[in-house]
């Protein structure tokens, strides 16, 4: 499925030791996000602010926000407890690239841990913008959370996005952030990085285009794509989430397109450890 890509070695350990990037690798290898971004410059029609972001987590469960300092001690601390632990992901609680924090976390990890292998998501306002910080930093494994490709159905999605000082809603708003999620995408893939595409299922609103968002992506060259059920909150509170079976019947539409991760486990912005067997609590109760 999807566009072949060649893959280096560098690349290859990135999917190989990834968690998320290889169902193989979810059962040895763990991970650990830290939060350092508590700010979004995006609203999200399913996202009640101060929970984690859905680009990579779970809404509903808050975090407490760490500064670069705090968060270097805690990756010490992490990796000196976990050898398993290969990945460190900055994945909110709000949109890593709006927040300066990520870049230092990510400045002071490239300088320390060299070997980490580095990952964020985002919703992509900010990836043009910010991909060649990224790539100086070494950052291999990015996720964007892109939920159309059709602004008209964006504009259902987002009630506004704020980009240069500027705020934009409508399909106005769509249009911008399509076309900053799709640049920074095939900016991404150019640098050879390892690109996961999260997509929210959204019954009514996006459910017959997440075929074409699959083949889409598949043909730019993404790795992997994620398809998340809606948890139904704010905007979206009346709509049903969809079942099992239908998240993966629309797996299944999808996976002649592009390769599907099917073993999401929805962690929060703060997890750490191996998906589904989490120890952050008590990295968090020993600080
Ligand atoms: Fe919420 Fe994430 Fe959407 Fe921002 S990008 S509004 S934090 S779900
Ligand atoms: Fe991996 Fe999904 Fe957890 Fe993100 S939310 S770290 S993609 S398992």
């Amino acid at each position: 499925a999807g566009k072949k890509v060649q893959w280096d070695p560098a690349q290859m350990r990135k999917i190989q030791e990834h968690p998320c990037f290889s169902e193989k690798a979810c059962h040895t290898f763990g991970r650990c996000h830290i939060p350092v971004a508590p700010k979004c410059n995006i609203q999200c029609n399913y996202c009640i602010r101060d929970f984690d972001c859905v680009n990579e987590s779970r809404p509903g469960v808050t975090t407490k926000v760490l500064n670069p300092e705090e968060a270097m001690e805690m990756i010490g601390k992490v990796v000196k407890k976990y050898d398993y632990i290969k990945v460190v992901g900055i994945a909110g609680p709000g949109d890593p690239l709006a927040n300066e924090e990520t870049f230092e976390t990510l400045k002071r990890l490239h300088e320390k841990y060299p070997g980490v292998i580095k990952c964020i998501s985002t919703n992509g306002l900010l990836l043009p913008d910010k991909i060649d910080l990224l790539q100086k930093y070494d950052v291999g494994n990015i996720t964007v959370t892109l939920n159309a490709i059709d602004p008209e159905i964006g504009a259902k999605i987002y009630q506004f996005i704020d980009y240069n000082g500027k705020r934009y809603t409508g399909i106005e708003a769509a249009k911008l952030l399509l076309s900053q999620q799709l640049k920074g995408i095939e900016m991404a893939v150019e640098r050879n990085m390892i690109v996961k595409v999260n997509t929210v299922y959204i019954p009514g609103i996006n459910e017959d285009h997440i075929v074409d968002i699959a083949k889409k992506v598949g043909g730019m060259g993404v790795y992997t794509f994620n398809i998340i059920p809606l948890i139904a909150q704010y905007k979206f509170a009346d709509i049903a989430p969809p079942t099992p079976e239908m998240k993966k019947k629309m797996q299944d539409a999808c996976s002649q397109y592009v390769k599907q991760m099917r073993h999401c486990q929805r962690c929060r912005a703060d997890a750490i450890g191996k998906l589904g067997h989490d120890v952050q609590s008590c990295m968090y109760e020993n600080k």
